[in-house]
């Protein structure tokens, strides 16, 4: 392909603020490229809502998100009798999709497009329909691991004699011998484990080659007396390609997310105590997967669109910020962020390696991170009002009138959801004596008022509103759907991005690029403009195509 191309790296939860500030200190030489041959600019991530759903269809489609309606990671299900007002999908479904992703219209005009690892691209095996007009011609490539996984990733305690392990249905052994550990396949292959210390000791186990499905595994220690062993096995996915190809199978399985969730656990005491190293090593392990996917696909298969998509930087953010910022930047925690932001920088390096001179380059995030401190439960507040009740361990939708939903939202029970209490008569009145229970609320270990903050009117678009109101909380502050528990809890986590109504300087997303399709481009300060200079690069015509992309019939609708 003679052509120029535009390249689009989506670096998920990269804060502009931080971005920065390794820039000024050198940290990051392949990025400095980039931007001293090209822009650096902050943007807002979308809202109410910020989390990566909403963030990713902000960037792909140019809308706000009241106009493209992906509300958050889940979506509860709009208004009707057949579903109840606990019901909700993945913001990741891309039946979701309202507006077409820019990549849709430049497929409609002709030009080709590579999609390498994002949500919202059409499914390489065709098992969910694409809302959009898929001429395949016009896709070079279509690579996918997130929506074919098979098994999630868990961490198995190991034993001194045998420990037996299942993934994907099938049995698999790890004996302990003097030396160490080896994990036996069902065919009796046999495959000694090392102690995970850098991201080259984590071992590629294919279950089934030729089908692309295989996870990482692991050992790492564990500190504590006595100290104990863990095998950590990545989740286990099918690696999807349209048309097939061989050559990413030649990478080892997709290794989709390190092993974020389970260091938070562990820092909550709720399993083993890992090291903030072994996050590293892992996170960077991911991020090096990412980066090689990225080179291999501009080699294999050059469009004039090429998305990459790249999870490194948003999964240590989750987890360390908090502790990064209290000793930035030379803790543990800030040195474990810092070589995450590395290893993509490195990354970033080898693609500029294959880069043309005529070829555009963007890297833009979702949003960036804001350091958490403190949780609240909402729906314990709603209990403790009498407006949500429990049978069992569930909610009683016979007896609850308002729920809040993970996305922010809280949705009144009415009768037009099935299994709904509140007639149209008493919505408002319902809807004031929740907004009653949230200004009431009362931090119970220091008796002073909660600072919850809601709004009926945030949601300004043409997409159906996904709640009656949304609901944030102060800065430094996340929101968990938690039925149990007190209020108020110590945070899970290290960062998140719930909502962009925090008046946090973290929270603002990266915009960075160069090449003669930026070349004076008005740079946006939302991410919703991020589309606009993709368009410019491509030459798309901003409005005629856009008119003929409507939904392809049957595609839509959530269930
Ligand atoms: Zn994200």
């Amino acid at each position: 392909m003679a052509l120029a191309k535009t390249l689009w790296l989506i670096w998920d939860g990269a804060s502009y603020a931080l971005v920065v500030d390794l820039l000024q200190r050198g940290a990051l030489p392949h990025l400095q490229r980039v931007v001293a041959r090209g822009r650096l600019a902050a943007m807002a991530p979308p809202g109410p809502n910020s989390e990566t759903p909403p963030g990713l269809m902000t960037l792909f489609t140019g809308c706000e998100e009241a106009d493209h309606g992906t509300p958050g990671f889940t979506g509860p299900l709009p208004s009707s009798q057949q579903h109840s007002v606990l019901e909700s999908v993945s913001g990741f479904d891309s039946r979701w999709l309202r507006r077409p992703p820019v990549w849709v219209e430049a497929a409609a005009a002709r030009q080709t497009v590579s999609l390498v690892c994002t949500a919202f691209a059409p499914d390489p095996l065709h098992r969910v329909p694409y809302p959009w007009p898929y001429p395949t011609a016009s896709y070079c490539c279509v690579i996918d691991g997130y929506n074919q996984e098979i098994a999630r990733p868990q961490l198995v305690r190991l034993r001194v004699g045998t420990t037996t392990l299942t993934m994907a249905e099938q049995t698999y052994k790890v004996n302990r011998g003097k030396q160490g550990y080896t994990v036996y396949s069902p065919t009796g292959a046999a495959m000694p484990l090392v102690p995970f210390q850098q991201p080259e000791d984590l071992l590629p186990l294919w279950l089934d080659r030729t089908a692309g499905i295989g996870t990482y595994v692991a050992w790492l220690r564990a500190a504590g007396m006595p100290e104990s062993d863990w095998l950590w096995c990545s989740a286990v996915h099918q690696f999807a390609s349209y048309p097939p190809q061989p050559w990413p199978h030649d990478l080892g399985p997709f290794l989709g997310a390190g092993i974020g969730w389970f260091f938070s656990r562990g820092v909550i005491g709720k399993g083993p105590r890992l090291a903030v190293s072994t996050l590293q090593a892992l996170t960077c392990r991911v991020a090096r997967f990412f980066g090689e996917m990225a080179v291999q696909a501009l080699a294999h298969h050059p469009a004039d669109l090429m998305l990459f998509y790249q999870p490194a930087i948003d999964e240590i953010s989750h987890q360390m910020l908090r502790d990064a910022l209290a000793d930035w930047p030379y803790g543990a925690a800030a040195q474990a962020m810092l070589a995450v932001h590395q290893e993509v920088d490195h990354q970033l390096g080898r693609l500029l390696d294959g880069l043309e001179d005529d070829d555009t380059l963007l890297i833009s995030s979702d949003h960036g991170h804001e350091p958490i401190h403190r949780a609240i439960r909402p729906n314990i507040l709603l209990r403790h009002a009498g407006l949500l009740t429990l049978k069992g361990d569930k909610i009683d939708l016979a007896h609850t009138h308002a729920v809040f939903h993970s996305s922010g939202w809280v949705l009144v029970n009415r009768t037009d959801r099935a299994g709904g209490i509140v007639p149209r008569g008493e919505y408002e009145a319902i809807l004031q004596e929740v907004e009653q229970c949230l200004d009431a609320a009362v931090d119970p270990t220091t008796g002073k008022p909660m600072g919850l903050r809601h709004s009926r009117s945030l949601w300004q678009g043409d997409a159906p509103a996904p709640g009656d109101l949304f609901v944030w909380a102060p800065p430094h502050m996340e929101l968990r759907p938690y039925l149990f528990g007190p209020v108020c809890t110590p945070p899970e986590i290290g960062g998140n991005h719930q909502t962009s109504l925090h008046d946090s300087p973290y929270l603002q997303a990266l915009l960075a690029g160069c090449g003669p399709g930026l070349h004076d481009a008005l740079l946006p300060t939302r991410n919703s403009g991020v589309a606009t200079l993709i368009r410019r690069a491509l030459r798309l015509a901003t409005t005629a195509t856009l008119g003929i992309l409507a939904p392809s019939p049957g595609g839509r609708g959530q269930g």
